[in-house]
């Protein structure tokens, strides 16, 4: 799984000419908000690493906000994927090919699911979340946690905008613009890990509220855990109150474990949204729960919840993910991204402490986050009290160094299978000047 691939003279180019033709076209140049502020253009990805038009090799660790686990442009994945595109495209009728499958395994190895049905993107499956929950028990409002991010919809972008949040601004904003004003009424947000909030919210809108929603490991602004007995407190409420507990596996699941972040914790949810590592980088997402939430799915009355979608489940995504699965259920991903992720964590912390510098290094398994302060960060507010300048100074030299990470203070990073103990003596050397270069 080394990568050996450099970049063809074919795809080399001036990347500020690029930015300038995509800028004329794309909004702001790229697709994706999140995808702006960066001056390379990748043109190339294999295993852990990625080239710019220049030809520079990067060591990942955006790895696409998540859903690259084994690696860029897994041959084996790849390959699968070929080979589902020769036998037959979309048809529009019935189950896909390799859908059942799927499903099968999902539905073996995460405790939520009885039943799972598939969407195209992370967003998607929180939508259907909140659209089930909302038929089912007949009520409007949702809880969620101040800087947790599920999807851009209407229905849940509330309490995580990330540009104008400081630790001053109020919990309770829109993410962004043009959404619905009854979205802002109908969603409450407190901090996470505050049971108390969470109390007052069930005792004044418990009867009106449909559904809670959390990631149960918090990646929304970094690597956060639950802090002990919060999940089971959140579980019980809802149980009490007849809420839906969803639980947002996009960036956990088959990334913490193959069963999910709730395999770990052993609170089971609900209704699971999930997407992003299920198929490496194809086109997949999807809800998982109960027999009897997910009976509204396509039932197509009045009274319950639907899914559409030209591209759900679409052939080529269904073989990626099939051939994902299985190669994780060989048995040999988890624990390799596991150890690598400790050595990485262990590498860079003593590299911090090392500069004098303040940080902690928090995660699990293929995740962490870089904090420039003290103490892991236990809420968004307090993960708002990062040093940015610091972080600005240390994230200029990882990039120069040949380490893609993410270009917020807050991003969560990851390692996949295909990341080399070579690339994590590199990332530590490199990191080592980053932090000099943080402490000033
Ligand atoms: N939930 C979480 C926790 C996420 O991290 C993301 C994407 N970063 C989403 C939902 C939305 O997923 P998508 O970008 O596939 O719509």
């Amino acid at each position: 799984m080394t990568a050996t691939t450099s970049v063809g003279s074919d795809l080399l180019g001036d990347q500020a000419a690029y930015w300038d033709r995509a800028r004329a076209v794309i909004p702001r140049g790229a697709s994706s908000g999140h995808r702006v502020g960066w001056d390379q253009v990748i043109v190339r990805g294999s295993g852990a690493h990625l080239w710019d038009a220049e030809g520079r090799r990067y060591v990942d660790y955006l790895l696409a906000w998540g859903p690259i686990i084994l690696g860029h442009c897994d041959p084996r994945v790849n390959e699968a994927v070929s080979q589902a595109m020769a036998t037959c495209d979309l048809t529009g009728i019935g189950p896909q090919l390799n859908e059942v499958e799927v499903a099968e395994i999902i539905c073996r190895v995460m405790p939520s699911a009885d039943k799972v049905a598939f969407c195209t993107s992370g967003t998607d499956a929180t939508m259907h979340a909140a659209q089930v929950a909302r038929a089912a028990a007949g009520r409007r409002k949702i809880l969620k946690f101040h800087g947790s991010y599920h999807g851009w919809s209407d229905v849940v972008a509330v309490g995580s905008a990330r540009a104008d949040s400081n630790v001053h601004s109020p919990l309770h904003t829109p993410n962004g613009g043009g959404l619905h004003p009854g979205s802002l009424g109908d969603v409450i947000v407190v901090e996470w890990n505050d049971d108390e909030a969470v109390r007052a919210v069930f005792e004044e809108h418990g009867s009106d509220l449909a559904a809670v929603f959390t990631e149960p490991y918090i990646h929304s602004f970094g690597c956060v855990p639950a802090k002990p007995g919060f999940l089971e407190y959140l579980r019980s409420a809802c149980t009490a109150n007849g809420t839906v507990l969803v639980f947002d596996e996009v960036k956990t699941g088959f990334r913490s474990a193959i069963g999910g972040y709730q395999s770990i914790c052993g609170v089971t949810p609900d209704l699971t949204a999930f997407g992003k590592a299920v198929a490496n980088g194809y086109a997949v997402a999807g809800l998982a729960g109960s027999d009897a939430l997910m009976g509204h799915l396509g039932a197509y009355d009045g009274s319950r919840a639907t899914i559409d979608g030209t591209y759900n489940a679409a052939p080529y995504a269904m073989a990626a993910a099939r051939k994902t699965l299985q190669i994780m259920e060989e048995g040999e991903v988890f624990p390799r991204i596991y150890a690598l992720g400790q050595r990485l964590r262990e590498g860079l912390q003593a590299a911090a402490d090392d500069a004098g510098v303040p940080v902690s290094v928090a995660g699990l398994g293929s995740e962490w986050a870089v904090y420039f302060r003290p103490e892991p960060p236990t809420n968004f507010r307090e993960a708002l009290e990062t040093d940015a300048d610091a972080f600005g100074r240390y994230h200029a030299v990882m990039l120069e160094g040949g380490i893609i990470e993410p270009a917020f203070r807050n991003g969560d990073r990851r390692l996949s299978a295909a990341t080399s103990d070579d690339d994590i003596d590199l990332t530590i050397e490199v990191a080592a000047r980053a932090f000099r270069a943080a402490a000033g």
